[in-house]
């Protein structure tokens, strides 16, 4: 590799003029006392000496660190820069200590941030995978059981077959809805997420969710409404199937979530900074106060029983903040425990 030396002539220049000082100080005093007394030739013989002391002492001195800083620093820099090419060896390098000090400071502190990093990360990795398996155990285990109870002879019983076949395909299901957030938030949290902006029609995209969740909320009569007639297109630029997704996952949390003959209610407010914000409001149960600031968390859910009837993957509202703030919009949430919750978004609204 070849290293860009910057020279300074600083350190020689001045150590050469100590030792000059010094010897022309030393060699004068002693000379005077015994082969020149006679001052004039002395101080001939002094500024000859001064001359020649300097000019060979800062050859030896500049040549020496060279040598030095080519061999010994040359080295530091070679062992650094072969861990990292970028960081160190971009400016020219240095005879000036101070300089190489600064930089090699430098060096440690990114690699110590970089170490930093490296271990979040493996603590994320390594909690990941255990939420992962955590979450796929449990209906796993349920297939399973049912299944084998079916060979240990249950198919024989053809309602319990039924049944047990039903339970098993539930499981199932929540297998796979499960397996595909996994997919969805690893994609996002990898930053892989390519979103496909265009301009569309908001109400119209939550006209197509409120279409697709209509029997789900007609299982506990919850009606799915606007809170105004919204007649005219609003428009907002997203990507609209991505915006589905969150629209989908708020108002399957609001139906989750709601109480029986309970309302979902979808509406829209144009804000002053060109930004549309979409609200989802439920007079479901409601979260408590000391719940809220970690409802985005991966894998969070407020009943950790896992017993209840409704359960999620607990990624809902972690991958519906991702999408939202891939779109540099912003996500917020308003609840009151046992009256109601509003989760509201924010998205650039189109010309
Ligand atoms: P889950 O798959 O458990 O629904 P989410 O990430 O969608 O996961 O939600 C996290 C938690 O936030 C839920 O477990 C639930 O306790 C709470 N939550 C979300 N939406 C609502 C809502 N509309 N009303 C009450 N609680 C909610």
């Amino acid at each position: 590799m070849s290293l860009n030396f910057k020279r300074t002539y600083k350190f020689a220049f001045k150590s050469a003029f100590y030792i000059t000082l010094l010897s022309v100080l030393f060699i004068g005093v002693l000379s005077y006392f015994t082969f020149f007394p006679e001052s004039e030739k002395l101080i001939t013989f002094l500024i000859a000496l001064a001359i020649s002391v300097y000019i060979i002492s800062f050859l030896v001195i500049q040549y020496r660190v060279d040598f030095f800083i080519y061999k010994k620093i040359k080295r530091i820099y070679d062992d650094v820069s072969f861990l990292e090419s970028s960081t160190v060896i971009n400016g020219p390098i240095t005879t000036d200590i101070a300089t190489l000090t600064r930089e090699v400071k430098k060096f440690a502190s990114d690699k110590r941030m970089e170490i930093e990093t490296l271990k979040v990360r493996e603590a994320y990795r390594r909690e990941f995978l255990g939420n992962v398996s955590h979450e796929l155990k449990t209906p796993l285990f349920t297939v399973q059981g049912y299944l084998l109870t079916l060979l240990d002879g249950a198919m024989k019983d053809k309602t319990l077959r039924k049944k047990y076949l039903q339970r098993a395909e539930k499981g199932v299901e929540r297998l796979v809805y499960i397996v595909k957030d996994l997919d969805m938030i690893s994609k996002l949290e990898m930053g892989d997420l390519n979103l496909n902006i265009e301009k569309f029609d908001i109400v119209e995209t939550v006209k197509n969710v409120f279409d697709l969740l209509e029997m789900k909320a007609e299982k506990k009569n919850i009606i799915l409404s606007f809170d105004n007639k919204y007649a005219t297109p609003i428009y907002v630029l997203g990507d609209a199937e991505k915006i589905q997704q969150v629209i989908t996952n708020l108002v399957v949390n609001a139906i989750k979530y709601g109480k029986e003959n309970g309302f979902v209610e979808v509406g829209f407010d144009i804000l002053t900074n060109g930004k549309i914000i979409t609200r989802v409001k439920d007079n479901g149960e409601g979260i408590e106060k000391q719940n809220i600031p970690r409802l985005f968390e991966r894998f969070y859910r407020v009943d950790k029983s896992g017993s209840r009837s409704e359960g999620g993957s607990g990624l809902g509202l972690a991958i519906v903040k991702h999408i939202i703030e891939a779109h540099n919009g912003k996500i917020h949430v308003q609840s009151q425990y046992s009256v109601g919750s509003e989760f509201s978004f924010t998205l650039e609204k189109a010309k």
